[in-house]
């Protein structure tokens, strides 16, 4: 790495990952590279595997790094004047409101700010949406309904004051991770963790008490604990009738809904004695925070799920109080900052909506423009779906990957297809979404751009640029501005520099804003070029020019004076709505799609980690055994998920812990990776009536053996061209070779094809046809070139490190050569899959350290390090030995 520093420093700067929003040190000149910042208040010196891996992924391989237009490679003038002409004729011909702006919880603030600013108050099209959608919008929903905006009143800080954590449809454990060492850490005599989630999830190793609710109920158990207060004496009358407003009619409904233990136990699936303890622990314990997350928010009831969480906080007079509040963990790494500067189709700058008194007249003003957009604009599923009926004929798609992570996204990529121009901005050439593109604008990534980003507790810090911009790489602020000048915009958007586009957005959060808009950082709109690049990580509000000081403000709502026009806080009356997409005769299962622990996204970043890939290297499908038997689908075998013509297919895994009835699939696998790894194609566009947020946590199929005649692997050195074909694939980059696992229907005479698929003649070859088995490796100039392994059983075809290492032996030697035939490392013990990515230790080492006596995570880690780095595997170490003790007693 080339790095931008001053003297010997490494550079403060955000990990770009999770909306834990951990601070960096980056001094790619270092033998550690990356590093936790010891001083960010975040992650006080912790990362995760992901953020400990960064620079692995700032590599030019994989990399957008020209313009591009309808397949030429092009200059940025030609690029620049393309884009800014299918917009003017597209206005000109059809309204503003045929163009469209797609954004991403990945762009930094300064680069949602202006584009936000040209769509809404030049462009004047409203239809401005982003990937936040998919993860928080239900939170922001019910925020603003209860709160009067969009404000987590609380900080980490409360996660860890907490005497009672209750955990709602979060796997912080790999979802969150440093946040959740931060919890886990924080444990005490008398503290108690309750977790709310229908799978046992690596969370779930820190719950007193795990409540595997039937998917979709929570509101029912939230119902049923107001209820349950107000027959114990469990409510703060004085903070309801002093704070709030609403309450009578949320009982009502709460009554309705959920009337006792014994009905909520009965629609939730829960034991009546989980319950009642949950609900004695809440009212006794008023140091209570409750953590929510992505099985909330992805539902057809998301917002009511959290004004259902937030109306017992209200009850309880437990909002803005060190330990106690709800706290929405937000999924992406500056979905807030997005949303501060107005990024969301039904908002319109700083916290304003269209129908706030005097708003667009007021933004219209500040921003120089005789008018705004008219009134909101479309949500992202409603957006796609005007994209496919032709109605937006341009859109500008930024940092982001819809053609994967949209439900039902063989339909999205259709509408992309049809659409007349698709411009994507990214910083990876291939992806999904990159596929169906017309005009490709190569933006800066991580470590190369500039600007700020906000967490999910109200925290702004800097991600700093520490590298220069390679090729023809630009900035997403400067693309944008470069674009409205052409428009005929140019006085409006005259940045020079990030921080020119950071003190207007602050002066603008301050301007004309008396209190009624709890977004304020007008402290920060003087700030000096130095000021902006020194900026230490600080929490929003910041009022006044006064300097700001950190921690000022943690908490908000301290008084119990609210945002809404009276200053009380709202209940909201919540009735039950269960998912739409239930499990029918055709479609007998319910998926439930989520995050694993190394992985990010639709994997853009993290699949050029080697390391990352080793804890699951192919899309997979988690469910009971009894279900397993049910549907005759066998351990380590691929199976067939359907609905309609969408199709998944992975690994089977045996998993105790899913409920009946019920399987879990990871979102994180693309068409680049897998050939039918997409989650989303087994989710319906059903939505969120209020946030507009898909139900993506819970879709259904028809499931059945994917059956094949031979399962195999190919590692071929890397960026050879692709030969082979076969009706399952999955490619897994490693260091030294590309290596996908593969499957086929049909039996293959192997060496018929083998000149193909190797790239030239084969050396070493085995066959045992009984057995379906067959490998063969080409050794070029004694460096092995390609190796295929394939077995009828495909427990028997290796997942190892030590076969990248093969592809490093400048000869290779006769161990190796052995070790290929016999599909197993010769000299050493297969480690099995990975457990611990920070030091690679695998599932069979540690089973063999534990049944040598090693008994606990401590004495695993004494003896094979595992889990003495990020501790993001902790949760399986514990499962691990469980299983072990189980096993052998
Ligand atoms: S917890 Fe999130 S922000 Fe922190 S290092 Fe891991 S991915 Fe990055």
């Amino acid at each position: 790495m080339d790095l931008l520093k001053a003297g010997n420093d490494a550079v403060r700067t955000t990990c770009p990952y999770c909306g834990v929003g951990c601070g960096v040190l980056a001094d790619p000149d270092n033998h550690t590279p990356v590093a936790g910042d010891r001083v960010h208040p975040a992650n006080r010196g912790r990362l995760c595997v992901k953020g400990a891996s960064l620079h692995e992924t700032t590599g030019k391989e994989g990399r957008l790094l020209v313009p591009v237009v309808r397949g030429q490679r092009v200059g940025w003038e030609q690029a620049l004047d393309e884009v800014a002409g299918a917009i003017r004729d597209s206005v000109r011909t059809h309204g503003p409101g045929s163009v469209a702006f797609y954004l991403s919880g990945q762009l930094l603030t300064e680069d949602y700010y202006v584009a936000n600013k040209l769509a809404k108050g030049f462009i004047r099209t409203p239809h401005v949406d982003t990937n936040s959608r998919l993860c928080m919008s239900s939170a922001v929903a019910a925020h603003k309904r209860a709160f009067g905006a969009d404000v987590v009143p609380g900080c980490y800080e409360d996660l860890e004051l907490a005497d009672l954590l209750v955990l709602a449809g979060s796997n912080a454990a790999w979802a969150h991770p440093v946040l959740y060492q931060r919890m886990k850490a924080a444990a005490r005599e008398g503290r108690r963790v309750v977790v709310i989630d229908p799978r046992r999830t690596a969370t779930s190793e820190l719950a007193d008490l795990h409540l595997a609710l039937r998917p979709g109920t929570d509101t029912i158990l939230f119902n049923g604990l107001l209820c349950w207060l107000a027959r114990h004496d469990g409510l703060d009358t004085g903070y309801i009738e002093a704070h709030c407003q609403g309450f009578e009619s949320a009982l009502e409904s709460a009554r309705a809904a959920a009337p006792d233990v014994a009905a909520v136990a009965r629609q939730c699936d829960l034991q009546p004695d989980d319950v009642e303890t949950f609900y004695r622990w809440f009212a006794n314990t008023p140091r209570t925070v409750t953590g929510f997350s992505q099985g909330i928010n992805q539902s057809v009831a998301g917002t009511d799920k959290g004004n259902a969480i937030i109306n017992c906080h209200l009850a309880t007079g437990r909002v803005g109080k060190p330990g106690s509040g709800p706290f929405s963990l937000t999924g992406q790494p500056n979905a807030m900052g997005g949303r501060e500067v107005g990024g969301l189709a039904n908002t319109l700058a700083a916290h304003m909506d269209y129908d706030s008194p005097g708003a667009r007249e007021r933004v219209a003003r500040f921003w120089g423009t005789e008018a705004v957009a008219n009134g909101p604009g479309l949500k992202a599923v409603d957006l796609f779906e005007a994209v496919h009926r032709g109605d937006i004929r341009v859109i500008w798609i930024m940092g982001t990957n819809p053609a994967v992570s949209l439900p039902d996204s063989a339909r999205v990529r259709e509408a992309l297809a049809r659409c007349p121009t698709v411009i994507v901005s990214d910083c990876v050439a291939n992806t999904d979404t990159t596929a169906v593109a017309d005009i490709l604008l190569p933006a800066a990534g991580w470590g190369e751009k500039d600007g700020t980003v906000t967490n999910s507790e109200r925290c702004i810090s800097r991600q700093r640029r520490f590298l220069p911009l390679p090729a023809e790489v630009k900035p997403d602020w400067w693309i944008l501005g470069e674009v409205a000048r052409r428009l005929g915009f140019a006085a409006a958007f005259d940045y020079q520099r990030p921080a020119d586009i950071f003190l207007e957005h602050a002066a603008l959060s301050g301007h004309e804003n008396h209190g009624e808009r709890a977004f304020n950082i007008a402290g920060l709109a003087a700030l000096s070029d130095q000021g902006y690049d020194d900026l230490a990580p600080i929490q929003w509000p910041v009022y006044g020019e006064a300097a700001p000081q950190a921690g000022e403000s943690k908490r908000l709502f301290t008084d119990g004076r609210f945002v809404t026009d009276n200053h009380r806080a709202r209940f909201v009356a919540i009735s039950t709505v269960l998912p739409v997409q239930q499990a029918s005769d055709d479609y007998p299962v319910v998926v439930n799609t989520g995050r694993i622990r190394d992985q990010w996204h639709t994997m853009t970043r993290t699949a050029s980690t080697p390391r990352l890939l080793t804890h699951r290297s192919e899309p997979f499908v988690e469910l009971h055994p009894d279900d397993m038997a049910r549907f005759r689908l066998e351990d380590g075998y691929l199976a067939s998920l359907t609905l309609r013509e969408g199709q998944f297919i992975g690994r089977v895994r045996k998993c105790s812990e899913q409920r009946r009835g019920e399987v879990f699939i990871p979102i994180h696998w693309n068409r680049q990776f897998a050939s039918r790894g997409v989650a989303t194609v087994l989710t319906e566009s059903v939505t969120d009536p209020v946030s507009g947020q898909p139900e993506a946590k819970h879709g259904r199929a028809a499931i059945a053996p994917f059956r094949v005649h031979w399962h195999g692997r190919l590692l071929v050195r890397r960026n050879r061209p692709r030969r082979w074909q076969s009706d399952y694939w999955c490619h897994v980059p490693l260091h030294h070779c590309d290596s996908w696992w593969l499957a086929g229907r049909q039996p293959m005479h192997w060496p018929a094809i083998l000149n193909d698929w190797l790239g030239g003649p084969a050396h070493l070859i085995m066959a045992d046809e009984a057995q379906r088995r067959f490998r063969a490796a080409r050794i070029v100039d004694g460096q092995l070139e390609a190796v295929l392994m394939v077995d009828g059983n495909p427990a028997l075809i290796p997942d190892a490190d030590w076969l990248d290492g093969c592809f490093a032996e400048a000869k290779l030697s006769t161990n190796s050569r052995r070790a290929l035939l016999a599909a197993r490392d010769v000299d050493v013990d297969d480690p099995g899959a990975i457990i611990c990515s920070c030091f690679q230790v695998g599932e069979h080492q540690i089973g063999a350290a534990i049944e040598d006596g090693a008994g606990s995570v401590e004495a695993l880690g004494e003896k094979l390090r595992c889990g003495t780095n990020c501790g993001s595997c902790i949760p399986e170490l514990r499962h691990l030995i469980g299983v072990s003790v189980s096993e052998s007693a």
